[in-house]
């Protein structure tokens, strides 16, 4: 697999049987740590490592990361910072002109007012995600996750000792998240709703007429909803095609109960880098802050300088290669429309498209191997073509399969060649 699929997959521990070393059984593991799931994406990801180490190649549409660089004066402000010795702790919540230029940004593009007290700036966007949870979710709340979900967060609901509760979107609805959805998941013990927009893995955009709406079930008079906090994942929102992002704290009485989450990893190709932030009420980023304190301390001090760069980099440089990722999902998405059985919802951000493959399910492979579910497709697909997708059944989503198409068109074509050759082949 590639870089994304081995940041996400679980490390393989030896663990011995209780009674034989104390030091490594089962035994030993906090309850608490035992809750958290292995990555489902762990058979395919252990697959590939085999393939690859018999010297196979394997032709992967798994990337969580852009593929093209950051932009060049990212790269010099990291240069610079380093040489000109920007290179201690900065304050926990980060470097005051980070967090000034990250309001500077919210402001131009969001029309949001956040003040410099109201930016905590961690090591990546899930870390931000993760101490905004344990800043507010008590054991037993309810947290509600629409479905299909990026992994990681029923597993900090979990570490936090909430409990999640997935709501279902539909391929067929564009995989937006409804009104009616929403407020049939609300109950007395929910405390927060996350809120992917753009969606890792489908795509999705919910609109600011979609925002509104779900604002509105928040706001009931006599409903469940009032009380709930938001946490708006848009780490993808500037990667959008043509249904613009709305940022949800935007939405008018929404903007006390957002924790908005963003970063740079996937605008400015920045993954590495670490860098990400949360926006929210200054007891929420003060809370957060003091968690980040006794875990990380600050972000790096030389990302932090390049990510005040990435900040000042025009939208028109940006653009270009947004613009790119525009002719690539044209492209897999026309391809996709060419091959039997798929229910395929037009993305309208990021970089994935999540294809409904159900109707294969039950099928039987020219070597008789019978399809089951998604990751039996997956591993099928790998085995015999040496493409890797990611199982559906790692979103909750067991019906649908993940494709990335931040790759090169050489790789998407030949990918989508082997998948259109393997789906023709089950019979
Ligand atoms: N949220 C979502 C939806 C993501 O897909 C990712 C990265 N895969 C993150 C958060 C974390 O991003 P970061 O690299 O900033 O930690």
């Amino acid at each position: 697999m590639d870089r994304h699929a081995r940041a996400e997959a679980p490390v393989a521990l030896t663990v011995a049987a209780a009674g034989d070393n104390p030091f490594n059984c089962e035994d030993t593991i906090s309850p608490m740590v035992k809750t958290v799931a292995p990555s489902k994406t762990i058979e395919v990801f252990a697959l590939t490592q085999e393939m690859k180490a018999r010297g196979e190649r394997v032709v992967s549409l798994c990337v969580g990361e852009p593929d093209f660089q950051p932009p060049p004066a990212v790269i010099d402000a990291t240069i610079t910072a380093a040489k000109e010795g920007n290179t201690k702790y900065t304050g926990i919540s980060g470097a005051m002109d980070l967090r000034k230029a990250i309001c500077a940004d919210l402001k131009r593009r969001k029309n949001l007012d956040y003040v410099p007290a109201d930016i905590l700036v961690g090591n990546g966007a899930k870390q931000a995600v993760y101490q905004a949870v344990l800043a507010v979710v008590r054991p037993g709340d309810e947290v509600i996750i629409p479905t299909p979900y990026w992994p990681s967060y029923p597993e900090i609901v979990r570490l936090a000792g909430g409990v999640p509760v997935f709501v279902d979107t539909k391929v067929e609805e564009d995989f937006l998240l409804t009104p009616e959805t929403l407020r049939a998941g609300l109950t007395d013990r929910t405390r927060m709703l996350i809120f992917c927009n753009p969606c890792n893995p489908t795509g999705a955009v919910h609109s600011k007429e979609r925002c509104e709406e779900l604002a509105a079930v928040l706001s009931e008079e006599g409903g469940k909803g009032k009380g709930v906090w938001v946490m708006s994942d848009e780490i993808y929102e500037r990667i959008t095609y043509d249904t613009p992002h709305v940022a949800f704290a935007s939405i008018p009485g929404m903007f006390e109960r957002t924790m908005t989450v963003n970063g740079f990893s996937k605008s400015h190709a920045m993954t590495g880098y670490r860098l990400g932030y949360l926006a929210a009420t200054p007891i929420i980023v003060k809370t957060a802050a003091t968690i980040q304190g006794q875990i990380t301390s600050c972000a790096s001090s030389i990302s932090q300088a390049a990510g005040i760069a990435a900040l000042d980099v025009s939208d028109a440089e940006m653009q270009t290669s947004f613009d790119v990722m525009r002719q690539k999902r044209d492209f897999v998405l026309k391809r996709l429309a060419e091959m039997p059985g798929l229910i395929t919802a037009v993305p309208e951000g990021a970089f994935y498209v999540f294809p409904d493959v159900s109707s294969h399910y039950g099928k039987t492979a020219p070597d008789g191997t019978v399809i089951g579910g998604a990751t039996d497709l997956c591993l099928y697909l790998l085995r015999v073509h040496s493409v890797a997708v990611v199982t559906g059944e790692g979103f909750g989503y067991p019906k649908g399969i993940r494709l990335s198409y931040a790759a090169s068109m050489e790789i998407i074509t030949e990918a989508l060649a082997e998948l259109e050759k393997c789906l023709v082949s089950l019979k």
